[in-house]
């Protein structure tokens, strides 16, 4: 316990103001002085005692501060040694002598002189005390040895042996505090507390060292371990050039003979050694280095002089054509007298590399053919395996890549290598899966191509299939041009409408019409049974479908324009069929190898359950208000049924059946050709007055458009309206107008097979037309009549039984 005693004697000694650096007693500090104020009151201060009363500032940022600015308690101090520095300041080593309370100012100028009187402490010193004492020496010179910072004359002063009061004086003396706690030490006048309170602030000031350390350590030993590298790592590579090459100059030396070997064009190379200089320069640790290394790796594995000979035989293609596909003929005859184009023009490039100066070029350019060939037609007609074929018969690789859906022209053409992850284009991708500079190169669905903010794909297109342009197409990501003019492109679509007008210029359009049942049956049984028979393992077991069967596949299971749905039926029986085998044989059963197994229809209804589609016509009649329209689809042609229901009501029509707006004016048109012929169809001339009629398009989910159906549409509504009865086994197209002349329409061929396919007999078409009919299979025109019409009133003639005319009725005439 301390016992504090004041010793009032009514002294006075000038006070200055400190914003710093308090003294403690019996602590020695040097501090340097330059307020005026200040060094006036020490110059006095010499003069007299050598003694005065430092006082901190409540803030140590005031100038000039009053004596409100001051705390009260302050300290005695000796002045023990001073110096005069320049400007007027003075350098003093001052001796704290004892603790005061200011009592009162007595004079502020020329510097200020206080009333004071003294605080001594009493102590007890009892055993926790002398335990404190002993725990903060100890911390303290941990401190030290952890780095702290003591002046040599405090050093000195708080080891030696001191009482437990000014030893609490030393250790605040050495804390590192901020000023006003010092203060607080300063003001504490139970020495118990004080010294528990430097307890304290020790254990922080350790903790924080500690932490200091720690950080400090750590970067030197990564200070430390980068320069151990950077030596180890320089002393490696002298050492590996004395012995012969570094790692990295063995990367060079590989990358050296990669980029050799590729043979690339004379600026491609230096590109690729400029970028492999940078790549040697540069840090392991660099992550820009992985991708120089993929970019090199691009550079260096694309085909860039590798070809495959460039010999066209026309007539082993032709055999190979045929080989691979069934009928096409015409197809196949389109193509061959392609290859043998470019087997001339081939002979008369060579032709004008030896007579340069020869006047040849006007004749040439009227020779080139336009090089891209586009495969139109639904799916699954064999657009893809024909591609194939080609690329067989020319002995050259074959890529294809899909371009449904690319909205991007970097998809094309590439990123720029400054996105992370870049790569080249799909086309440039395409060339180095073919591992040739000229390819066959299938181009798949470029009806589906998009456009939309981040470019034009069918620019990159257009690019890449011009013959003027495409000997230096350009990738973003590679940054040189690529020679694509020895590839042979190939385009497909679905439909020729969505093709960009501008690259469909460029094409050279081949139609594939679909098959006919015939020719799918002759597909099946030819080819997709046995490359079915190899895909499943069964070669060796002969399983064979019956023909019966195959038929059923084709009217039952399938309704398209192609083959594809067959032969995944075919597919289905197969893979069905093996997994009988493969278990028999699990259970240890030898199967005996029968001569061949035969699959029948029950077998197929087994294996592929009920039905999918029903005959068209089979569940059809006869009807009034009925008429069937031929309709052309992505997927080939189909047939629909036009119908028209009258009722009594206000002369409204009704459209349903999800038409598009082409449609439904169609159906306007085809009314008021009917009214405007009133008198043609023994209408009464207001028929339309007192009834709604209702026109309708089955299968009401599948958008309808375009204006083919006209005919058919206006068949119905006469149909319904004379209340002849329409013959189901008449199926008819065209565009009608308001005159009732029978317009020419498009897909044709499609919708004449579809109709053949759905057991029609007759089609009727617009008389101009005719000339659609030449590339149609033989058997299809065989089998179908064909009436070509010019007007309305023939249609009517043909698909109305003009016999089975109703009796009147009142009502809708
Ligand atoms: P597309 O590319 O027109 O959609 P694919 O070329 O993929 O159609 O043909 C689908 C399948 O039908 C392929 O297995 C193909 O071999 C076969 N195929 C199509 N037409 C014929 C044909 N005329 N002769 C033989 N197989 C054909």
């Amino acid at each position: 316990m301390s016992i504090l005693v004041t010793k009032k004697e009514g002294k006075k000694l000038p006070v200055v103001p400190i914003r710093d650096g308090l003294v403690f007693p019996k602590t020695e500090a040097p501090l340097i002085f330059g307020r005026p104020k200040t060094v006036k009151a020490f110059k006095a201060a010499l003069k007299k005692n050598k003694q005065l009363i430092l006082v901190l500032q409540k803030d140590g940022k005031i100038n000039e501060p009053r004596t409100g600015d001051l705390y009260t308690t302050g300290i005695i101090i000796s002045i023990e040694r001073f110096a005069s520095l320049e400007h007027g300041e003075l350098q003093v080593l001052v001796r704290g002598l004892s603790k005061v309370r200011l009592i009162q100012y007595e004079a502020e100028e020329p510097y200020l002189v206080a009333q004071y009187e003294e605080l001594v402490e009493q102590d007890m010193i009892d055993d926790e005390i002398k335990a404190m004492v002993l725990y903060l020496n100890n911390e303290l010179k941990k401190a030290i040895s952890l780095g702290k910072n003591v002046d040599f004359i405090s050093l000195m002063n708080v080891f030696s042996d001191l009482s437990p009061r000014d030893f609490s004086y030393q250790v605040a003396a050495v804390l590192d505090l901020k000023a006003s706690t010092k203060q607080e030490l300063l003001e504490e006048n139970n020495m118990k507390k004080r010294l528990k309170k430097e307890v304290d602030y020790l254990a922080k000031e350790i903790k924080v060292l500690e932490i200091e350390r720690k950080i400090t350590s750590k970067t030197q030993k990564q200070f430390e371990k980068g320069v151990r590298e950077n030596v180890l790592r320089e002393k490696m590579r002298t050492i590996e050039k004395e012995l012969g090459g570094t790692k990295e100059n063995k990367e060079f030396v590989e990358y050296r003979k990669k980029i050799k070997q590729a043979k690339m064009p004379n600026e491609v190379e230096k590109k690729a050694i400029k970028e492999l200089e940078r790549l040697v320069k540069m840090s392991q640790y660099n992550p820009e280095a992985s991708y120089l290394r993929t970019y090199l790796d691009w550079l260096t594995e694309l085909p860039w002089s590798v070809f495959s000979p460039n010999d066209i035989d026309v007539k082993q293609a032709d055999k190979i054509l045929n080989e691979d596909h069934y009928g096409l003929k015409k197809i196949k005859e389109r193509i061959l007298e392609y290859l043998a184009v470019m087997k001339l023009r081939k002979g008369q490039k060579k032709l004008k590399a030896k007579n340069e100066k020869e006047k040849t070029s006007k004749k040439q350019k009227e020779i080139l053919p336009p090089t891209i060939l586009c495969f139109v037609g639904p799916p699954g007609v064999g657009k893809t395996s024909l591609g194939r074929s080609i690329a067989r018969a020319l002995k050259r690789k074959f890529v294809k890549i899909s371009l449904g859906g690319i909205r991007d022209e970097a998809e094309l053409r590439g990123h720029r290598r400054t996105y992370v992850g870049a790569l080249p284009g799909r086309i440039i991708q395409g060339i180095k899966q073919a591992e040739t500079s000229n390819p066959v190169f299938m181009l798949d669905e470029i009806d589906k191509l998009g456009r939309d903010f981040r470019g034009d794909p069918s620019a990159a297109l257009l690019e890449a299939l011009d013959p003027e342009q495409n000997h230096s197409f350009s990738d973003h990501y590679l940054e040189v041009n690529y020679d694509l003019s020895k590839a042979m492109f190939i385009t497909t679509a679905n439909v020729l409408e969505t093709i960009p007008p501008a690259l469909l210029d460029r094409l050279e359009v081949i139609h594939f019409p679909g098959y006919t049942g015939d020719e799918k049956f002759a597909i099946a049984k030819q080819f997709l049974m046995k490359k079915q028979l190899g895909a499943h393992g069964l070669e060796r077991y002969k399983v064979k479908i019956s023909d019966g069967t195959i038929e059923l596949i084709i009217n039952r299971y399938t309704r398209e324009a192609g083959v594809r749905e067959l032969e995944r039926q075919i597919a289905t029986i197969f893979r069905k069929v093996a997994r009988t085998i493969a278990e028999k044989e699990d259970k240890g059963k030898k199967i005996k190898k029968p001569k061949s197994l035969t699959i029948i229809k029950n077998d197929a209804i087994k294996y592929l359950g009920p039905y999918k589609y029903t005959s068209y016509l089979a569940e059809k009649h006869d009807e009034v208000g009925m008429a069937t329209g031929l309709a052309w689809t992505q997927a080939g042609g189909d047939i629909l049924f036009i119908e028209v229901s009258i009722m009594p009501g206000k002369g409204r029509l009704s459209l349903t059946g999800h038409l598009g707006n082409v449609m439904k004016e169609s159906c306007q048109a085809a009314l008021s050709y009917v009214r405007s012929r009133w008198q043609l169809f023994d209408l009464n001339q207001k028929f339309y007055e007192k009834i709604d009629l209702h026109i309708h398009v089955p299968e009401g989910a599948v958008p309808k458009d375009g204006p083919s159906a006209g005919v058919a549409i206006a068949t119905a509504l006469i149909s319904a309206l004379t209340k002849q009865y329409a013959k189901k086994s008449v199926a008819m197209t065209g565009e009608v107008t308001l005159r009732g002349r029978v317009l020419e329409v498009g897909g044709v061929k499609e919708k004449v097979i579809a109709a053949h396919r759905a057991g029609i007999k007759t089609v009727i078409l617009p008389k101009n037309n005719k000339k659609d009919l030449v590339e149609l299979p033989k058997k299809t025109l065989k089998d179908l009549k064909f009436v070509f019409a010019e007007h309305m009133d023939e249609v009517v003639k043909i698909a109305l039984h003009q016999t089975q005319k109703p009796k009147k009725s009142k009502s809708s005439r």
